[in-house]
């Protein structure tokens, strides 16, 4: 018998950024300073301190610094990967 240990925390997910929060990250938040955009998107493999990671939860009640506009491009990448998702259900 193998030895059950239940599920071996592989810590591939990331720790959302706000403080006291134990969610995993799932969006990353890109700032442009140039533009003075924030862009809301999909948590990828590679980490970049400049970015900001939150969960969900935080990233919807995330509101851009004064002067600046948001936008959620999460949607256009899950439309780029939605032969995935359509198999899920
Ligand atoms: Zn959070």
């Amino acid at each position: 018998m193998f030895g059950t240990f239940g599920r071996v925390t592989i810590s591939k997910s990331r720790l959302c950024s706000r403080p006291l929060c134990a969610n995993d990250a799932e969006v990353l938040l890109l700032f442009e300073y140039e533009t003075r955009l924030v862009e809301l998107r999909g948590l990828s493999g590679v980490r970049d301190s400049n970015l900001l990671e939150l969960c969900t939860n935080h990233a919807d009640t995330f509101r851009p610094p004064h002067g600046w506009s948001c936008q959620d491009v999460r949607q256009t990448q899950l439309t780029a990967e939605s032969d995935e998702s359509r198999y899920a259900r």
